[in-house]
């Protein structure tokens, strides 16, 4: 089995949907606060994906708060 290198694995819990928005956050292309703005322009948006991915950009925020250097 080959491992992948960090930063690449994907995280268990993710559902197969991905908008571009879970794409940008997983790879940290996007802030917490430029994610919120990208998500309401996303009107075409299952409202349960809304919901995953608001619950994805608490989690982010959180993560943002511990990890200040
Ligand atoms: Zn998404």
């Amino acid at each position: 089995m080959r491992r992948r290198a960090q930063g690449d694995t994907p995280k268990s819990g993710y559902t197969s949907v991905m908008c571009i928005i879970c794409v940008e956050l997983a790879k940290q292309a996007m802030t917490p606060s430029e994610a919120r703005r990208a998500l309401r322009e996303m009107t075409k948006l299952d409202k349960d994906h809304v919901a995953e991915v608001e619950a994805k950009l608490r989690q982010a925020e959180a993560d943002a708060a511990t990890t200040k250097p």
